[in-house]
């Protein structure tokens, strides 16, 4: 087990933390489950979002509102607010509040925002932070981004004590960059999308590889126990970077060189109803998993729906990425109705 000072917010948490959006997709049971094994096997960090429906909920519940046996003190709780308003803030840290039974959070993040807020920007969101700070219902203030320019500038205001940016083994210069400019700055990384939405497939690889930044903090999304388990036992086993995952990280890097969609979902909602972040990656899921499940009726449904774009553009204006989503779309649906028909084999 490893500790992490997270930049100048201070606190020291184990390096791996955990991911709450996935528990939004198991029932109150389950999530209370997975979250106190977390805890009870030295997890103490929780990142969890305004956005992620109940999953604030689920951890206040997991916690029992934070009793004895589960001290508030002892559980980092980091979750963000997707408004750019005044308003928007104060009414989204009530609600988080509400939600997760406390009368702090630790770190208050913007969730992904449009723009870095500034002191006397006129957008009031800074201003708002620091009220919140003043009244104690704060502790720190951070930073998410899928985007390099706006985490740069985020990074150089020296306003945010956290950003939390996706990065994995497959990351790229612009990544490291920011980890580096992270601890230059002394501003903590907290790393999303660590397994590449799902698409990696070691994940004590991915652990391994981001074990070996000593100022970065991953958050392992998990949503069923055998994930949590793998988890635990690289923590318990302290694993590190040896030559049998460089060479994994060597194959999956060459595997999947290029742009290639991260299934993190942003460009969602399609006005076609097409799930872009699963059709937009098939021809690489399939390839990579058993493809059997991909080839249900219910898959070969859902990539039919491609053939109802309107190609109106609305989703590449909200991808990260900048992909040419109903080009992407095209290309997964060709690849795919070839690997059904037996032209291609997987
Ligand atoms: S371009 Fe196609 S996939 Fe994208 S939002 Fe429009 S209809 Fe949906
Ligand atoms: S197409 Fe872009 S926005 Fe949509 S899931 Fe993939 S990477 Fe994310």
């Amino acid at each position: 087990m490893t500790k992490v000072r997270l930049g100048k917010t201070g606190i020291e948490i184990e390096k791996n933390g955990f991911g709450a959006l996935p528990i939004q997709r198991v029932n109150f049971d389950e999530s209370d489950y997975l979250v106190r094994k977390a805890y009870e096997n030295g997890m103490n960090f929780f990142d969890t979002a305004r956005s992620y429906t109940d999953s604030e909920e689920k951890l206040a519940s997991a916690f029992k509102g934070f009793n004895e046996e589960y001290p508030r003190e002892s559980i980092i709780i980091a979750t963000k607010t997707p408004s750019e308003t005044r308003e928007g803030i104060l009414k989204d840290i009530e609600t988080s509040l509400n939600y997760l039974q406390t009368d702090y959070v630790d770190i208050y993040q913007l969730h992904n925002p449009s723009f870095v807020p500034k002191l006397d920007d006129g957008s009031e969101v800074y201003e708002t932070l620091l009220e919140l700070k003043d009244e104690g219902k704060i502790r720190h203030i951070g930073y998410t981004s899928h985007k390099y320019e706006l985490a740069i500038e985020a990074i150089n205001s020296e306003l945010y004590e956290t950003i939390q940016f996706p990065f994995s083994y497959l990351s790229t210069h612009k990544e490291l960059d920011i980890v580096e400019r992270c601890r230059a700055h002394d501003i903590g990384f907290i790393a999303m999308k660590a397994m590449s939405g799902g698409l990696l497939r070691s994940s004590k690889a991915a652990y391994a590889y981001l074990e070996h930044f000593e100022n970065v903090v991953p958050i392992w999304g998990v949503q069923r126990e055998e994930e949590l388990d793998e988890f635990l036992s690289y923590m318990k086993d302290d694993v590190k970077l040896d030559d049998e995952l460089s060479e994994i990280i060597k194959i999956e890097r060459e595997e999947l060189e290029g742009e290639f969609c991260r299934g993190c979902n942003y460009c969602a909602p399609c006005p076609m109803d097409i799930e872009i972040f699963k059709c937009a990656r098939m021809s690489l899921w399939i390839r990579r998993f058993p493809p059997e499940p991909s080839l249900t009726p219910e898959s070969q449904e859902m990539m039919k729906k491609i053939e109802e774009c309107i190609e109106c553009g609305e989703c590449k204006t909200r991808c990260p990425y900048g992909l040419d989503i109903p080009e992407l779309l095209k290309k997964n649906y060709e690849d795919y109705k070839k690997i059904l028909s037996g032209e291609i084999k997987v």
